[in-house]
Parts: C-alpha cells; structure tokens; sequence
C-alpha cells in the first residue's frame, strides 16, 4: 500500500508573518493518514523547519542547484537543503523548465544530486496544452521521465515521487479529469515497471494542476493517484487541510 502523499509548494509567496499563521493553520487539528509536506521559499527554511520540528508535516524545498558548492550566486545547494532537515525537493517544475530554461538533462543532474544527498525528489512533469490537443501527452511525459530513469540508474531509483502536472491545469483553475489523470498515471506506473515491478508498485504518483477542496476527493479515487502537489489553494490552511483528510 503506498500512503498518500499530499504536498504544498508555496512558489513564490508568503513572509515571516503569513507563514507563522499558515503554519499554524495546517497544524491545528490536522487530521489525515496522508503524509503532510511543504515546500517553502528557501530564504524561510530556517522558521519552517523550527515551526514544523515535532510535528507530522514535513518541509522541504521548491528546488536547488544541481551544484553542492562553490561560485553558483544565488543559488542553493542540496546540502543545505538536508543541513535544514528538508526531506523532499521539488525538481522539474514546469515554471523552473519554462521560466528559468531547465531542460531534461538539467532536471535529471538535479534527481541525481537530491538523491545523493539522501533528500527524496518530486518529479515533475507533464505536457502543454498544446502538446495535449496534439496527442503528444503520453511520449511527452514518458520521454520526460526516461531522461531521469536513464540518467539517474538504478542505484538512485529507490525512493522517489513522481508529479504528473499538465502545464495547462497548473495556476488555471482548470483541472484535469479524474479519467485524463488516472489516464496518465497508469502510464507512468507501466513506465515505471518497465523498469522494475517493486519501483512501479512504491512509488508514489501525485496530481497537480488546480487541485482544490472540492476536487480532490474525486481525482484521489482514482486508482493511480497517490496524492497531490498543491499549489496555491496549499497557501489557505482550511483549504489544504480539507485536501489532505480527501488524501486519506
Ligand atoms: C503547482 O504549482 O505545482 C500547482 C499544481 O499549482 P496550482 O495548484 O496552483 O495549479
């Protein structure tokens, strides 16, 4: 049985104050089976991680270099990261491959740095609208994963997630289908048993794209989707809540 996973990435929002009272907002009265994450901005990794120590959510970070030091200004490393006591760092978002030119090899040099600071990452990945109406999804998303399968070999293939986010459900409010998710997922599964049957039946394949208290429920049925990455109704505590008791 794999557990849910339901994860909050808070992008680019929030400051010391409206982070405190979130925090204690998802904290009061949580109940779920699902394991709880948040993925904050970097710069307040030190107040979550002092506010979330003891409790049942974990944090981690949105992403980080590929890099473990040196001359790489502004950016963080993945040993910070696990010096901050995250457990999970996103990689692969779709803004970090449209706004910021990550590309697969980019994307799979961060899987690979993660992992072998022994931090767990999310993968994301997923198709354009355009791709969609193209009947491009399925090689999309399968050719996104292999770059990392490929890359990463299966020494650091045992502990990961995987996020399936259709570029045109993420910040839209539009949400894909309960069928067009599960759709997807079973392809990644099948991917991922290609590989490896264990890998195929562990690993945990979220849904993300304008997920909300009132989807959730519907696309968590689905039998291939093992939680969600939630962006922004992760950044309303009753919102979130309400998503992680749908997750189980
Ligand atoms: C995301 O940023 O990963 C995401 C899914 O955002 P939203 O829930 O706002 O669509």
């Amino acid at each position: 049985m794999r557990q849910p996973l339901v994860a909050g990435n808070w992008k680019m929002n929030g400051d010391s104050h409206s982070i405190r009272s979130l925090l204690d907002g998802i904290l009061s009265g949580l109940k779920t089976e699902a394991e709880v994450l948040v993925c904050s901005p970097s710069v307040y990794i030190q107040q979550v991680r002092d506010m979330l120590t003891g409790t049942p959510v974990k944090w981690g970070l949105q992403n980080v270099s590929g890099h473990l030091s040196g001359a790489f200004t502004g950016e963080t490393s993945p040993l910070m990261a696990s010096d901050m006591g995250c457990s999970y760092i996103i990689v692969g978002h779709s803004e970090r491959r449209a706004l910021f030119g990550e590309t697969d090899d980019v994307v799979a040099a961060k899987f690979c740095a993660v992992v072998d600071q022994g931090l767990v990452p999310v993968l994301c990945v997923g198709e354009s609208l355009a791709q969609r109406e193209n009947n491009e999804t399925m090689q999309v998303v399968a050719s996104q994963i292999e770059k990392v399968l490929d890359t990463a070999g299966e020494s650091r293939l045992d502990n990961f997630v995987i996020a399936y986010e259709p570029v045109w459900a993420i910040g839209t409010g539009k949400t894909a289908t309960p069928e067009q998710a599960q759709e997807v997922h079973a392809m990644i599964r099948q991917l991922l048993a290609h590989s490896s049957a264990s890998m195929a039946e562990k690993t945990r394949v979220l849904y993300g794209g304008s997920m909300n208290a009132g989807n959730a429920v519907e696309l968590m049925k689905q039998a291939d989707v093992d939680g969600g990455l939630i962006g922004g109704a992760s950044l309303k505590a009753n919102e979130f809540q309400a998503i992680c008791r749908a997750a189980g």
